[in-house]
């Protein structure tokens, strides 16, 4: 008989695990909290190491195909004057695949469509877990339990299985950073992968393989700071700031902020009896890291 797991979560690493788990001949059943996937979020940089993870699960040509590789990179000054520069195709040459900017609603929509539709159960919300496997939730059809051989805590930063099955662990902490993400709508215009300093804020743009272009801003500050309009913040602090950066910000929509958190104390163990943790449940990084999709590739 296959041996049984349940994941909770599915997000990027939570996915990934039960696509890795059934290709290993496990019976896999992931739940998920939300009722149903939005294409929220905006845009990741897949580097090698995630791609060489996406390859072992049989997703790293589809993913490919639809996020972008060929851009140059490199390092500026808010005045725009470039500290280093990397010529599209030399990453590829250096660690033997590119990285790709990808839409994280792109990549979720790709690992979701590698999973038969009844492996997922959204709207069931996991309330308790124990060493031996048992997993309780609160499902559609209310409360249910379901004993499994292994269980996969990829319920992200704000575990609950941390919380349950780890309770001296420490919980995320604020890393003193605000940040605003937002994708644009199809630029025009060639841009380069490029990530501008100054001292205590940082500007990122990554184009998109649709013409759309993925950005971020982030300054440091402590949390709980002025909340209202966050595109008008984020146009105060880096409207000054070389184009494309002013021009990219007015074309965007939805600006989303977030004060950053992470976990600084890491777990002596990441499993505990049949339960195990991965990605942001075990290992929550600041996003400037660009690894936090990636080492739960990785994991999965
Ligand atoms: C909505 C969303 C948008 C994001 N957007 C970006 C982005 O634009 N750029 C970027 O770099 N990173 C983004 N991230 C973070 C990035 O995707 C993660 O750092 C990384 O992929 C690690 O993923 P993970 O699977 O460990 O955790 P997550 O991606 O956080 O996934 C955790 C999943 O567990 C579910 N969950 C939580 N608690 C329970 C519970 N008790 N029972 C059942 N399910 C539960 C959550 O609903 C979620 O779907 C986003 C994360 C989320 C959740």
């Amino acid at each position: 008989m296959a041996r049984t797991a349940v994941v909770v979560g599915a997000g990027i690493g939570g996915l990934s695990a039960a696509i890795g788990l059934r290709r290993a001949g496990w019976d896999v059943t992931v739940l998920e909290r939300v009722a149903a996937f939005r294409p929220v979020g905006a845009g990741l940089v897949l580097q090698a190491n995630g791609l060489r993870c996406l390859d072992a699960l049989g997703l790293g040509e589809a993913v490919r195909m639809r996020g972008r590789a060929d851009a140059s990179a490199g390092t500026r000054r808010p005045d725009g004057r470039w500290l280093a520069r990397i010529a599209a195709g030399d990453l590829e040459r250096l660690l033997k695949t590119s990285a790709i900017g990808i839409h994280r609603a792109t990549l979720h929509e790709i690992l979701l469509g590698a999973l038969p539709e009844a492996t997922v159960v959204t709207g069931a919300q996991v309330t308790a877990v124990t060493a031996d496997g048992l997993v309780d939730y609160e499902g559609p059809a209310g409360p249910a339990r379901i004993a499994a051989d292994l269980v996969v805590g990829a319920d992200g930063i704000h575990s609950t299985v941390r919380r349950l099955m780890w309770p001296a662990a420490a919980a995320p902490v604020h890393v003193g950073v605000r940040a605003w993400r937002g994708v644009t709508p199809p630029w025009d215009g060639d841009l380069a992968v490029a990530f501008t300093w100054d001292r205590g804020a940082e500007f990122g743009i990554v184009p998109l393989v649709d013409g759309r272009v993925y950005w971020f801003g982030a300054v440091n500050a402590a949390p709980g700071g002025p909340a209202g309009d966050e595109k008008a913040q984020v146009q105060a602090r880096f409207g000054g700031w070389h184009e494309p950066i002013p021009a990219l910000v007015a074309a965007t929509g939805t600006v989303l902020g977030d004060d950053l958190a992470c976990l600084d104390e890491p777990l002596p163990t990441y499993v505990l009896g049949r339960v195990a943790l991965l990605g942001d449940a075990a290992h929550a990084m600041t996003p400037n890291l660009g690894q936090g999709a990636n080492q739960a590739l990785e994991d999965a």
